[in-house]
């Protein structure tokens, strides 16, 4: 092929390179990118900080409850959070871009909030998670699953003690 061939096909073909960041990059759905986390499904067992080998996670008691902080400059996007967390509460996105000036380094986290919340039953402080709900038998309907998050450890068990199961 002569050098006019190939600069006519090139031509027709167009670039053959990604546009971004002028246009979309192609992403893979399971590419392992940026944490999310969902309070609302945190048992607060604290597994992922355990799991996570750059130490990118961070739990810490205050007065409102209990704070989640993913760090992503850290984070090397191994995945042990997601795999080894028992409710689903933390996953990885395939969010790649996350570039960033480093005066910004200090924005780029994961923020979230376990609440503390007042038990239902006997006004105690606690917070506001479901950590024996997993082994209940049979499995706790959604109804169920509310009443227990709104209660302390101590009536969560009376709770499930009493719990009517159909025979
Ligand atoms: S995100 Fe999952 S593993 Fe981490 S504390 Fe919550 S329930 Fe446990
Ligand atoms: S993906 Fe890996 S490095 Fe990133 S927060 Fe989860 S356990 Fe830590």
């Amino acid at each position: 092929m002569n050098f006019l061939t190939i600069f006519a096909r090139n031509l027709i073909q167009g670039p053959q390179t990604e546009a971004f960041p002028f246009g979309p990059a192609f992403t893979p759905d399971r590419l392992r990118g940026r944490i999310e986390f969902k309070a609302e499904s945190c048992e607060g067992c604290r597994i992922c900080e355990r799991v996570c080998p750059a130490n990118a996670i961070r739990f810490a008691k205050t007065s409102d409850g209990m704070t989640f902080d993913c760090w992503h400059n850290t984070c090397v996007f191994c995945g042990n959070c997601e795999f080894y967390c028992p409710t689903d509460a933390i996953h990885q996105t395939n969010d790649w871009n996350l570039a960033h000036a480093n005066a910004d380094k200090f924005e780029m986290v994961e923020h979230g909030l376990i609440p503390n919340q007042t038990c239902v039953d006997c006004g105690a402080t606690a917070l506001n998670t479901a950590p024996m709900v997993k082994n209940a038998k049979p499995p706790l309907s959604p109804e169920e699953y509310s009443e227990v998050r709104a209660r302390c450890p101590k009536c969560r068990a009376k709770y499930l003690k009493n719990r009517k199961v159909p025979a």
